[in-house]
């Protein structure tokens, strides 16, 4: 398998990463794609991308952008920073970068400028984007019109919305990234439905670690801290492939082939 979005700079990581990931390998997360989410955290992940990946964890890749939530700290300096990171074999997409108005932690104008200066970026290198929507999908879908003729590829990833929405991104040719969300029984059973309508040349599986901690898991094997790790992954394996009565095997051969292909990964990841 591979986890398409996992926060491995996070804090909650920080005392035993490489544990952390000699468990991911252990349970057959061979890749995984970590995200940055700012500056300062587009430049650790892809260093961790360097240092870890030759041990016995997963390989590791990185991607290069500034959530929504900082959009305010977004400078002309932090776009050539990200340009010159973008440059690095090891970061394999633009993002997360996209539009959140739910918690609005950075003003709207500051999102879409730093929404729009991200995928400017994707577009002159010929990059893929991974990218964030929370309860702004009219915005969201007005950007990124103007912006698809102009992206190789682009993946929304932890999709959490309605079938009109999964509808209108998958008119627009994106990937979806789905996470635990779809294992959470208070608000991610819509999802269980969604999933079987999503083409599998067009679907990926995520953590989004250390969040997100996928319900549906036994007691009894749930960490006590709530922290969720890539090992987990199989957890929303099982939930996408039991909502679309597929099996686990066909469906991870189908998302590593998706996943291999959209982040245009070495043949030997
Ligand atoms: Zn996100």
């Amino acid at each position: 398998m591979i986890d398409i979005g996992s926060n491995l700079a996070s804090k909650a990581f920080r005392e035993d990463l490489d544990t952390v990931l000699r468990h991911a390998r252990r349970t057959n997360v061979t890749a995984i794609v970590a995200t940055g989410t700012s500056e300062s955290v587009s430049r650790a992940v892809l260093e961790i991308a360097r240092e870890k990946s030759y041990g016995d964890g997963p390989r590791i890749f990185s991607t290069a952008g500034i959530h929504p939530h900082h959009a305010k700290d977004f400078s002309r300096s932090s776009a050539d920073a990200l340009r010159a990171m973008a440059c690095n074999p090891e970061v394999r997409a633009i993002g997360e970068c996209g539009l959140d108005f739910d918690r609005n932690f950075s003003p709207r104008d500051a999102q879409l400028r730093c929404f729009d200066a991200q995928l400017e970026l994707a577009a002159d290198l010929a990059m893929p984007v991974f990218l964030h929507e929370r309860a702004a999908e009219d915005d969201f879908s007005a950007v990124l019109s103007r912006f698809r003729p102009r992206l190789t590829r682009a993946v929304v990833h932890c999709f959490t919305g309605t079938g009109e929405t999964l509808a209108r991104y998958l008119d627009l040719d994106l990937h979806i990234g789905i996470t635990g969300w779809i294992c959470d029984e208070r608000r991610g059973t819509h999802l269980v439905e969604l999933v079987r309508r999503i083409p599998s040349d067009r679907m990926m599986i995520e953590t989004d670690a250390p969040y997100i901690l996928p319900r549906s898991m036994p007691r009894a094997e749930r960490p006590r801290t709530g922290r969720n790790e890539p090992r987990f992954l199989r957890w929303v394996l099982k939930a996408v492939a039991e909502a679309r009565g597929e099996a686990e095997a066909d469906l991870e051969r189908a998302t590593v082939a998706t996943t291999n292909a959209f982040f245009d990964l070495p043949a030997d990841a």
